[in-house]
């Protein structure tokens, strides 16, 4: 349930309906809006009669009860208002969102080594992206294939973080690591395969560091805004939703299908900003591009772009890696339609 709160409310009278609702054993969380502020309630509020509450304050605009099982997640909890999650870089804060600029990162899938994760740091700086990405843990199907080098991997990505600049994401896998992770990388991502590892959820709900969260390759979009939500209840607000690709049933032509539709669909129900992967979401090189270019276009706030200095030597995911003069090169288009929208920084270029 929500309570919207009359413009210029004064702010004792906001303290005394919030000391009110703790009294009745629920939690209200404010929400300051550009014009409004709404108590946003948790807890049983089924028995609660909206009509009643409105009698508690002249100053109570509308009491709403919030009809998906998404509370903090869904768009009405912020009576319509998009969130803003607000990253700190070296080089000062990024705001991903929908009222900012499109967000873009990009880098290896894992970090191999010292000189390719500098390399390819500085090299999609120049381009203009903002963070770097690059797996120390990786999630992989077989217990044989490459798992990331760990810890060792995560001072690399510290290094590259130092001298490129760029805000660094990388992928927890392990509740253990969150903590050594969180030292280095400025948002935490959790992987498709963890969307519903809801004791990592639990985890990185619990620490300070905004998190990425990945779609589940076979997650509904319910699914996975009820994943965001446990981030969102344990405590964490700075949440960012990373489409990836789907399982469907052709893998012959694409790894994955990637469902830009979420976009659209994402605005109505959420206020969480949106990123797309196109890397994954198609599993080749060659369709990265497109993808990423009509993410930009349907509305995306960040995208995500798997780039490899020499992606035939990848460890891991080459073939839909990007050089760098490719993305590069997508990055000059990406411009173009950037700019169209009204949603396109202009990079300083990497001196
Ligand atoms: C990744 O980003 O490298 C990754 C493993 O992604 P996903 O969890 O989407 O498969
Ligand atoms: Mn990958």
């Amino acid at each position: 349930m929500i309570i919207v709160m009359k413009s210029g409310t004064p702010q004792e009278e906001i303290d005394r309906l919030n000391r009110e609702m703790e009294s009745w054993g629920l939690t209200p969380e404010n929400i300051i809006g550009r014009y409004k502020v709404v108590i946003g309630l948790v807890g049983d509020t089924a028995d609660l009669d909206p009509l009643q509450l409105q009698e508690l304050s002249p100053w109570i605009e509308q009491v709403l009860r919030v009809e998906q099982p998404f509370k903090r997640a869904s768009r009405q909890f912020r009576h319509g208002e998009p969130s803003v999650v607000n990253v700190t870089t070296p080089e000062g804060t990024v705001a991903f969102g929908e009222t900012s600029p499109v967000v873009t990162i990009a880098g290896p899938c894992s970090v191999e080594n010292e000189e390719m994760i500098v390399e390819t740091a500085l090299r999609v700086k120049e381009a203009g992206a903002q963070f770097l990405r690059g797996g120390a843990y990786k999630p992989r199907t077989s217990p044989y294939a490459f798992q990331g080098h760990g810890e060792s991997a995560l001072e690399l990505l510290a290094k590259a973080r130092e001298i490129s600049g760029l805000g660094v994401i990388t992928e927890v896998m392990d509740a253990e690591d969150i903590d050594k992770i969180a030292e280095v990388a400025d948002v935490l991502q959790v992987g498709a395969r963890n969307m519903q590892n809801f004791a990592l959820l639990k985890k990185v709900g619990a620490q300070r560091k905004p998190v990425l969260l990945k779609r589940g390759m076979s997650a509904t979009i319910e699914e996975w805004l009820m994943a965001a939500e446990y981030i969102l209840a344990a405590g964490n607000s700075n949440v960012i939703l990373c489409e990836r690709g789907i399982r469907t049933f052709d893998r012959r032509y694409t790894r994955n299908t990637l469902d830009l539709s979420v976009i659209p669909v994402l605005r109505t129900l959420t206020h969480l900003p949106i990123t797309i992967d196109p890397s994954h979401g198609t599993g080749w090189a060659s369709l990265v591009p497109a993808m990423a270019k009509a993410a930009v276009a349907a509305g995306a706030d960040a995208l995500m772009v798997e780039v490899h200095p020499t992606p035939q030597k990848a460890l891991s995911d080459g073939p839909q890696s990007l050089t760098p003069e490719q993305f590069r090169q997508l990055m000059d288009e990406l411009a173009v339609i950037g700019n169209a929208i009204d949603r396109w920084e202009k990079r300083p270029a990497f001196a």
